[in-house]
């Protein structure tokens, strides 16, 4: 058995930048890639394995084909999605059906709660995260009366921060913010408001008002994510949620440092650091940028070195 390194697909965006060739050092398709979809099974951009017995395959075509490293899974596709996200300008302020909304309305596709974990920003960066509207009517209305100072909600964001983000959650990230995203394998996104900007052909992008108002959370329900910290020999283990969609944990490995897993697979993300991990005999490396998952039943191994990761499973 052995981890499975994955190579990411990347996605050009008006809104991005070139960081995650600064940063990451990825070869980056244009200086405007906003997206590293980096553990995908998606079929707008799955990863490819690099290693291995199963090199060169899709993440999807696994998930189908090898249902027993994911502990033979009931769910006809791969749950999750780990993005690294360069906003480089304002994200469209957009929010996200859930399951049964997506289900019904966009060919049975999931819904998309997700999560960010800020790598990093600009200093006094911020975020829309929520709007102030207290019912529907005045949500709607708002909306319709082009009020977004009034009705979105900004907060402040710094390095570290994590962002638990509900489907139904109006939010958009803002210039100057690298992101790790840990998200419902899903594509579906309502955009609700676009600065009025043009593309380069003069065009605005199209918005979802009518879903998005039907999708949206009225109150806004406001989610504090408070991390719990661990430490476990060399590692520090920072849990940040532990949702039904996804757990996500942060890795600050710093010295050889013992893990044991069985039940679930797991989605690990390099953001910081390098190191080597030893399963089996054999050891792997890790360095800022890579992306692996370990299957059901890999049981012991060790990290030793200095990185951070951002780890999940379902
Ligand atoms: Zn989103």
């Amino acid at each position: 058995m052995q981890p499975l390194f994955l190579k990411p697909v990347f996605k050009e965006r008006i809104w991005g930048g070139t960081a995650l060739q600064n940063e990451f050092g990825y070869e980056i398709p244009t200086r405007n890639t906003g997206e590293c979809w980096a553990i995908s099974a998606h079929s707008n951009g799955p990863s490819i394995v690099e290693n291995g017995s199963f090199a060169g395959m899709t993440l999807d075509k696994l998930w189908r084909e090898h249902p027993e490293l994911f502990g033979n899974p009931k769910g006809a596709v791969f749950p999750l999605l780990t993005k690294i996200l360069d906003a480089n300008m304002d994200l469209s302020v957009q929010v996200h059906p859930d399951d049964s909304f997506a289900m019904l309305n966009e060919n049975g596709e999931l819904g998309k709660t997700e999560c960010w974990y800020i790598i990093d920003c600009k200093e006094d960066a911020d975020m829309i995260f929520g709007h102030n509207a207290a019912s529907k009517e005045e949500l709607v209305e708002q909306i319709n009366d082009g009020k977004w100072d009034e009705l979105l909600r900004r907060v402040k964001i710094k390095p570290g921060d994590f962002f638990y983000v509900p489907s139904g959650t109006i939010h958009a990230l803002c210039e100057g913010t690298l992101v790790l995203e840990t998200q419902q394998s899903s594509d579906t996104t309502y955009r609700v408001y676009d600065y009025d900007r043009r593309d380069a052909e003069g065009n605005l992008r199209d918005l979802h008002l009518e879903k998005a108002m039907e999708v949206t959370t009225v109150p806004h329900k406001v989610t504090v994510s408070t991390p719990v910290v661990k430490e476990q020999g060399n590692a520090r283990i920072t849990t940040f949620v532990e949702s039904e969609f996804f757990s996500v944990y942060k890795w600050d490995v710093s010295g050889k440092s013992a893990f044991s897993f069985n039940n679930h697979y797991l989605l690990l993300s390099v953001i910081k650091g390098e190191g080597l991990l030893f399963h089996a005999g054999e050891h792997y490396e890790l360095k800022k940028g890579t992306h692996l998952i370990l299957p059901v039943g890999f049981g012991e191994f060790e990290v030793d070195g200095d990185c951070e990761l951002i780890v999940s499973h379902t």
